[in-house]
């Protein structure tokens, strides 16, 4: 590494991943939900990759929720209409509070009422990195130009985007307001048209789960054998519910419980 960028680098006080993450835990009550509490040092877990992840999130509105690895913490943004991979498409993106590393495994039901009440499905995950190269520097140095490309290497987000800052800022009127954003994709091989990306994959890249199954809605209690499984990327899709047999199995269990039982 030249000395300049290293001498540079030094410079800089970097903030810690709690200091960051005061907003985000002031929001929250750590007892009602199952969000992480997040402040992990990044030396305990093993990447050398920027992680990112996109969550769905079925809130007061229904978005998506784009963060980016940076300092230990998750750099967020709530994508309104969630990514277009149509480089004519511009979607909006607010920044919001940093979030914990912790948070990019987070899929699950916040409870009605708390910050953020209502399902969360894990969209995409997978590592980023700015075009221009540099790591964590190149991608600090595109925020503060509210000007980041990026090459995402995802499941489904891939290939060369955009972040531009615009000259607007995010609704509410608190000090807490972040700039926004505008999500836009750059033209190369992994262009779609429209929201082709978003209605193409429309089950977690984890669980496979619908936002129907992880709010737990009880429709589709047994899970049938022989119905082509909802399976975006040809990946094995994980059972979330009982099988026929199982399902069977339990009924006949309860069947000789309740003749033993008269
Ligand atoms: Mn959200």
């Amino acid at each position: 590494m030249p000395a300049k960028t290293t001498a540079k680098k030094a410079a800089k006080k970097k903030a810690s991943a709690r200091e960051q993450l005061t907003e985000y835990r002031r929001k929250r009550d750590f007892k009602k939900t199952a969000e992480p509490e997040g402040g992990t040092k990044r030396s305990a877990r093993d990447a050398k990759k920027l992680e990112f992840v996109i969550q769905k999130h079925a809130a007061t509105r229904l978005h998506f929720d784009l963060r980016l690895e940076l300092d230990d913490v998750m750099k967020s943004w709530a994508v309104p209409k969630g990514p277009s991979a149509d480089p004519s498409v511009k979607r909006l993106a607010m920044q919001v509070e940093d979030h914990p590393m912790e948070y990019n495994t987070f899929e699950g039901t916040i409870p009605k009422g708390e910050y953020g009440g209502g399902t969360v499905m894990l969209w995409d995950r997978g590592w980023y990195e700015p075009e221009k190269g540099e790591g964590e520097d190149g991608v600090r140095e595109g925020l503060k130009k509210g000007d980041l490309k990026i090459i995402f290497h995802g499941k489904r987000m891939k290939g060369s985007w955009v972040l531009v800052r615009t000259r607007g800022w995010g609704g509410g009127g608190g000090s807490g307001d972040k700039p926004s954003w505008l999500l836009i994709k750059h033209r190369d091989e992994h262009v779609e048209p429209g929201d082709a990306l978003v209605e193409n994959h429309r089950t977690s890249i984890v669980t496979r789960r619908t936002m129907e199954q992880i709010g737990g809605a009880t429709k589709e209690k047994v899970w049938h054998s022989n119905r082509p499984a909802e399976d975006d990327d040809g990946a094995p899709v994980r059972k979330t519910t009982i099988s026929v047999a199982e399902a069977r199995a339990a009924r006949a269990r309860a069947a000789a419980k309740a003749a033993k039982d008269e």
